[in-house]
């Protein structure tokens, strides 16, 4: 399995709900809970699967874009 700095997921704040699906459902500690504003933050992207789109999938708010996708 790839690990990569050069793909990670990026949250768009704006549409984000702090539904924190995308936290429970990464099982590579990518994402931490910021708990002001209780919103996930992205702490460990090297951990990130090079081209996995697990928690774009399932975010219901389309709020995952990934560094490295063109
Ligand atoms: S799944 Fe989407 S809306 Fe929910 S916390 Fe993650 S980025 Fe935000
Ligand atoms: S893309 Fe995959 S490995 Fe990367 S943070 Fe999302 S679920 Fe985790």
């Amino acid at each position: 399995m790839k690990m990569a700095k050069n793909w990670y997921p990026m949250i768009d704040y704006e549409k984000c709900t702090g539904c924190l699906t995308c936290v429970n459902f990464c099982p590579h500690e990518v994402y931490e809970v910021d708990p002001n504003p209780g919103k996930p933050r992205v702490v460990n992207p090297e951990n990130c699967v090079e081209f996995c789109r697990g928690c774009q999938r399932i975010c219901p708010a389309g709020a995952i874009n990934y560094f490295g996708d063109s």
